[in-house]
């Protein structure tokens, strides 16, 4: 008899391997961190012994979901404003509270609703995109999940740098600090092609390729994006971030909503791994990604919930059901990605696509013991049927809830028994979060009291900073400017010559 630290029986086992094997009468050993052995609960009972051994009773033991893109600590924004134009939701709200809120102390709170949420919903690991992203690091660790944090560095002051260079190096100092952490993959993000520079996409690459760990961005999101990228480039997203070396880093690419077939080859060959993101998509009108495609060449597509602020929840049984409909809707072909392959996308092709998929993704002897243990016996998921052999994955996708996992667990350690929490306190966190909201709403309400300080807000500069009126005018030569600036009348008080990014509303006359 081989000694193992724990069994799980009487389990219907979904492995999600290639062979995607499952045993209806199956176990699971786990020694330690990692899996021990998968099969069918006989021989597993006869090959090994453990102190702890757990009856199932029929419950599905399946690998913990993976949330492939999401901005944890933006749990604390959710609700803030909704049902607005993508650039008045981001210029005018999300980013001037961020501006004003987001500290070490809010972005680690807000990681910990987000993991207590996750853990309750059956997810065991995520990709991450956000400021401060050592301490989403440091508190997801905590919580005892598994996840890629990704600094964010883009062209626009952040709430955590100044300049991109800050940020850059953030990312630098947090990768060596992480690198080879248990849990935590530390990554970084150029946060999209829109929002960084060219020497951004080019220095961030270098840095994910120096440390060979993955780079988190946002590809081809809406149809404005790649509109903008054909004018001024001459061509579309994906050539572009090429052309700029993004590839030679291992890219996990959010949304590519707006992708050709030729984008979708060049991705593949990169090795690029695919986030698609069915809620948040559709919640900001940014139209559908061509998922059947992207599974058809050979991509690694996972299923990301995208921020809670744009979503509205975390919940990854909402967002598998949504992407196996949102394909057959779009396709007009109800048979486009069954339920198998929906499963798939939101466990192993997701950690492929994260480029940990030899960490985990499957239940398979020598991955992370990174497991789920789910009801599919309650009234909105019967009866049960037997006669065909995928009716577990299509319980699973087309019925179940979050609410019917009851066990979690990561790297061999339980994070949520019997639908109790383990590492996190559910009422602490909620009490906290609504103290952020109250000082949340009364900045906002200051804010909106007069259209000056409401520009303001939006324009992320403070009142007391003295204002400029600039005239531009297209210039046929500067010399003429030139020459009339030495005249006598003009003092000279200050020299500065500086790249700016200035961002401009065109709002319809109404
Ligand atoms: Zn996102």
């Amino acid at each position: 008899m081989k000694q193992a630290d724990l069994i799980l029986t009487n389990a219907h086992v979904l492995t999600m391997d290639e062979q995607m094997r499952q045993f209806p009468q199956g176990a699971v050993a786990v020694q330690g961190q990692s899996i021990l052995a998968v099969g069918p609960a006989d021989d597993i009972i006869r090959e090994f012994t453990a102190p702890v051994l757990i009856d199932c009773a029929g419950k599905v033991v399946m690998p913990g979901l993976i949330n492939a893109h999401t901005h944890v600590p933006m749990t604390l924004l959710r609700g803030l404003a909704d049902d607005l134009r993508l650039d008045v939701w981001l210029l005018g709200y999300m980013m001037p509270v961020e501006r004003e809120f987001v500290s070490p102390d809010f972005v680690r709170l807000g990681t910990q609703i987000a993991c207590a949420e996750m853990i309750r919903s059956g997810v065991t690991t995520f990709a991450d995109m956000y400021y401060f992203e050592e301490d989403v690091a440091r508190a997801t660790a905590e919580a005892g999940m598994r996840a890629l944090c990704a600094q964010t560095v883009l062209k626009f002051p952040t709430p955590d740098a100044q300049y991109f260079e800050e940020s850059l190096s953030m990312a630098r100092d947090f990768i060596t600090r992480w690198k080879g952490h248990p849990l935590i993959i530390p990554s970084v993000a150029p946060h999209a092609p829109y929002t960084c520079t060219e020497e951004i996409l080019r220095s961030t690459a270098a840095l994910a390729a120096e440390f060979d760990v993955p780079l988190h961005t946002h590809l081809a999101e809406t149809a404005q994006e790649v509109e903008n990228m054909r004018r001024e480039q001459g061509m579309p997203v994906i050539p572009y971030v090429k052309k700029q070396g993004l590839f030679e880093a291992k890219v996990l690419a959010a949304h590519c909503v707006h992708v050709d077939e030729g984008e979708l080859r060049t991705m593949l060959h990169a090795g690029a791994g695919v986030a698609h993101n069915p809620s948040s998509n559709l919640k900001l009108a940014s139209g559908i990604a061509p998922v059947s495609r992207m599974l058809a060449v050979g991509l690694n597509v996972g299923i990301g919930t995208d921020g809670p602020a744009s979503n509205n929840d975390l919940d990854m049984f909402e967002e598998i059901r949504l992407a196996a409909f949102l394909a057959k809707g779009s396709t007009s072909d109800p048979t486009a990605v069954p339920a198998p392959q929906a499963l798939l996308m939101a466990t192993r092709l997701g950690a492929q696509a994260m480029h940990i998929g030899h960490l985990t993704g499957s239940l398979e002897p020598g991955k992370r013991a990174d497991l789920i243990v789910v009801n599919i016996f309650p009234l909105h998921n019967a009866p049960r049927f037997l006669r065909d052999e995928n009716s577990a994955y299509a319980q699973l996708v087309y019925a179940a809830k979050s609410t019917d996992v009851t066990d979690v667990m990561v790297n061999g350690r339980w994070l949520m028994r019997d639908r109790a929490l383990l590492t996190l306190n559910e009422a602490e966190l909620i009490q906290a979060g609504q103290d952020y909201a109250r000082r949340i709403d009364t900045f906002l309400i200051q804010r909106e009291q007069s259209i000056l300080s409401k520009l303001v807000a939006i324009g992320g500069a403070m009142e007391e900073e003295s204002f400029e009126i600039q005239a531009k005018v297209p210039l046929e030569r500067i010399e003429p400017i030139l020459e009339s600036l030495q005249k006598p009348l003009i003092h000279i008080l200050r020299k500065r010559h500086y790249h700016e990014y200035d961002t401009y509303f065109f709002f319809p006359q109404e």
